[in-house]
């Protein structure tokens, strides 16, 4: 992968999600920018020339709904961020709205919540949807519905609801437009050494030390949550790129190949749409440990996972629930749908076969969790 140039990145991506952060979009009291939603509106009208799929992902409804209702500053508990949801995002459809009609395209409004990502017949409804809108040449816009989400299931931040919704779509490309022009090798307003890192062909541990725990006054993004973000969708096989929202003309830019922000390249082979939900989008319910054999199996020679190579059980799951599957040392390398409960998972840990038979009688499946339902999360 490393060798595709930005041309190539862009020219592949038929479908794109572009996230805007409240920061781009508001200014520190929350009023909205028009002149800057009116300008990446119309930015976005273009990229989609040539047939191209765009859904944008805003952030913004919360730091509206401050503006609108003259607060001067965000909330902090949970009701009254709800509340200012509520009120704002009208105001940010309302000015999607404005900045599409001349263009004769309609803004579609999409608040999604993390347990509609977790149950797959909703995120299947999901994605019908979205795909219907792009039928009709709508502008899906989509944004987290924060007056259901309680703290326990926020996604928390849209770098993260955007990646799911790359994740839906798998579109081949993620765009993240922040306050910053990218990953720099310090924080850019602290430090006047920083340099902006063009292309990041693989986010390990190197890259996330970069990151410094930023937050803004109105979002609640920073760059951890961002490099979160893009570690997903690069190993779900997108690619990322992260760019300065506040840049006059910077998604032209991105579109016309130009070496702006930072990209990141996908790794891997871009996964199946099932195998995307199941490893990046559902939510585990328990854990499996492995013990060393078992783990091999699994990752390397593509193996299903069998009770005799699982050394503890945590958490409590239904047949058919997602559970994460770690090595020895608790570290998670895949995620599967089980074909057993906590409580039968637990009778049968560390058995093989013919002894399962002994002590339970019967062995309604040989697997823990079946290859064609396993995804190895690179
Ligand atoms: N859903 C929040 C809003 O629209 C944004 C969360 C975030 O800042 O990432 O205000």
């Amino acid at each position: 992968m490393a060798e595709f140039s930005r041309t190539d990145v862009v020219a592949r991506a038929e479908t794109v999600v572009i996230k805007v952060g409240t920061n781009v979009l508001a200014d520190s009291t929350g009023t909205l920018d028009r002149a800057r939603i009116q300008s990446l509106t119309e930015q976005l009208v273009r990229s989609r020339s040539g047939g191209r799929r765009v859904v944008l992902v805003s952030s913004g409804a919360i730091g509206a709904g401050v503006g609108r209702m003259g607060l001067g500053k965000r909330p902090t508990d949970l009701p009254h961020l709800q509340a200012c949801a509520a009120v704002g995002q009208c105001a940010l459809m309302q000015a999607y709205q404005e900045s599409l009609s001349p263009h004769g395209i309609h803004a579609a409004q999409i608040l999604l919540t993390a347990s509609d990502f977790d149950n797959r017949v909703r995120y299947l409804n999901a994605r019908h949807t979205i795909l219907t809108l792009f039928e009709y040449n709508c502008l899906p816009i989509i944004n987290e519905n924060d007056t259901v989400s309680v703290a326990e299931i926020k996604f928390g931040d849209n770098d993260h609801l955007a990646a799911m919704v790359a994740n839906l779509l798998q579109a081949p490309l993620l765009i993240l437009l922040t306050n910053v022009d990218g990953l720099h090798t310090g924080d850019p307003r602290q430090d006047a050494n920083a340099k902006l890192v063009e292309t990041v062909p693989h986010i390990d541990k190197s890259v996330t030390e970069l990151a410094a725990a930023t937050t803004s006054e109105l979002g609640t993004g920073g760059m951890r949550s961002k490099l979160r973000a893009a570690r997903i969708a690069t190993a779900a096989g997108s690619a990322v790129i992260m760019a300065n929202g506040s840049t006059d003309g910077i998604l032209d830019a991105v579109f016309g190949g130009q070496t702006v922000g930072t990209l990141f390249l996908p790794h891997g082979e871009a996964l199946s749409a099932r195998r995307r939900w199941l490893a990046f989008t559902a939510r585990p319910r328990g854990a499996l440990r492995l013990d060393e054999g078992a783990h091999r199996a699994v990752e390397s020679s593509g193996r299903s996972l069998l009770p005799v190579g699982v050394v503890e059980i945590t958490g409590t799951f239904g047949k058919g629930e997602v559970v994460s599957i770690c090595n020895r040392e608790g570290v998670e390398f895949a995620r599967g749908l089980t074909n057993y409960s906590s409580a039968d998972a637990e009778r049968i840990r560390g058995l093989a076969t013919e002894q399962i038979l002994r002590v339970v009688g019967k062995v309604p499946y040989v697997e823990l969790v079946h290859r064609d339902n396993l995804a190895v999360i690179g």
